[in-house]
């Protein structure tokens, strides 16, 4: 197939994509890019050229790794069905997902995606806390459903005048005061619902501050704020949907770095390696007081191939010493990453922990305007020399670099190498 045929074919999959899809979707990069294959950290489009993954949190253990696939299969080979049955793996899959909790966190609830996990946990907070407010950052994402969608600003759905939602700006001065500011955001937050009558029911946040740009420093800076909403009556609900399942390379969880146990967690994308599972993990007095009010049904949250799954993914962690890696890798790509900003005056800001990296691009340092145009160009230019990021943020200006757990220090120098000669590049047009 010749390079002309390809853009052909590229095109006709966009037009019959949007013939049969519509137009809601986006994909990614100017020359969206089709794959067929993955392995490990590399992805394959349909004329076998290898893209580095440098992105996807998803396929954490590596694209199609073995042992989560072959666990996929035997089980699907054998039964799959709704979750109204007994079936042992949901069971052996809590018991050991339940171990990497602190012991206050009890017991664990399974769905399919991570915007169900977000949703059940905004249930249990308003029934168990009799509360309707929730805060959440300025540009946070947490799902798709309608409830969650009116809390993820970075959608850029203007909130309803009556809204329930109080936004608080991201931690992201990574001083000594931080915990201190943000949680005096909160209680302002907190304050303003008082004076509109609105009981608080959470404070939900990613534990990682993906969408706003990724804040990691000082570790613990989220304890005052969790304090406050505990003091006001509200639970505190991580979201770790992004950071969980050791992608921060120090322990399982984000909110482990800030030596706190949240009241409910929630976990999607890494959980199954792609394949679609996700769940709440809580504290059982909460699910207690839940369970006597509600009930709770997911018709494949849980279910033997998924549950199945789960367990393949925590033990290709654990054997691997994928956490371990992410923690060496990621210190590795983080520093390498620092000596570029020394010769890249748009790198503003290196920021991150383990394998969860922001790159903040602005024109003349940190206090100079977002650099949101050279942002998508960059991610774009990589995209054309086969390495794959995108950005985050408010201003799309934060190289998002996320990639799969298994990623080695020779990956690391590749992405750093590309990303020097796209930003001499892009200085020299
Ligand atoms: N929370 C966070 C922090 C996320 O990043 C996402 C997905 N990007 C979700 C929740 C929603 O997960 P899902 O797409 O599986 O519904």
């Amino acid at each position: 197939m010749s390079a002309n045929d390809a853009v052909v074919s590229t095109r006709d999959i966009i037009a019959r994509r949007n013939r049969l899809l519509g137009p809601a979707y986006r994909l990614f990069y100017e020359q969206p890019v089709q794959f067929v294959r993955g392995e490990g950290v590399w992805l394959y489009d349909p004329d076998g050229n290898r893209y580095l993954d440098a992105y996807n949190n998803v396929a954490a253990v590596g694209h199609c790794h073995p042992h989560v696939v072959q666990a996929i299969a035997r089980q699907a080979a054998v039964l799959n069905t709704h979750t109204r049955y007994l079936h042992e793996t949901v069971l052996d899959y809590a018991e050991k997902l339940l171990t990497t909790f602190p012991a206050e966190i009890g017991h664990a609830m399974f769905t399919c995606s991570g915007s169900e996990a977000n949703d059940l946990a905004l249930r249990v907070a308003r029934t168990c806390t009799g509360g309707t407010g929730f805060i959440v950052t300025q540009t946070a994402y947490h799902g798709v459903t309608v409830a969650l969608a009116e809390l993820s600003p970075s959608l850029g759905l203007s909130a309803e005048k009556d809204s329930h939602m109080r936004l608080v700006p991201a931690p992201r001065s990574a001083g000594d005061d931080t915990g201190e500011i943000f949680a005096r955001q909160v209680r302002a937050a907190l304050d303003d619902m008082a004076r509109n009558g609105i009981r608080p029911a959470g404070l939900l946040v990613d534990t990682i501050f993906s969408s706003d740009g990724v804040f990691a420093d000082p570790p613990g800076f989220l304890r005052p704020a969790v304090e406050a909403i505990r003091a006001a009556g509200g639970l505190f609900i991580a979201d770790e949907v992004q950071p969980g399942f050791g992608r921060t390379g120090e322990q399982m969880w984000g909110f482990a770095r800030h030596d706190l146990v949240p009241d409910l967690v929630t976990m999607g994308k890494p959980m199954g390696n792609g394949h679609p599972v996700a769940g709440m993990a809580a504290r059982p007095d909460l699910l207690a007081e839940f369970g006597a009010r509600s009930r709770y049904f997911n018709t494949f949250g849980g279910n033997p191939v998924s549950a199945a799954a789960g367990i393949a993914v925590l033990e290709v962690i654990e054997s691997e010493g994928l956490i371990a890696n992410a923690r060496r890798t990621g210190g590795y790509l983080l520093d390498r990453l620092k000596q570029l900003q020394a010769r890249h005056e748009l790198i503003a800001e290196v920021r991150g922990v383990g394998l969860f990296i922001g790159v903040e691009l602005r024109r003349a340092g940190i206090a100079g305007t977002p650099a949101t145009r050279e942002s998508a160009a960059i991610v774009n230019m990589l995209r054309e020399r086969r390495v794959l990021i995108s950005a985050a943020g408010p201003h799309a200006n934060v190289l998002k670099i996320r990639p799969p757990l298994v990623f080695a220090t020779d990956h690391a120098d590749m992405l750093v190498e590309n990303l020097d000669q796209v930003l001499q590049a892009l200085h020299q047009a």
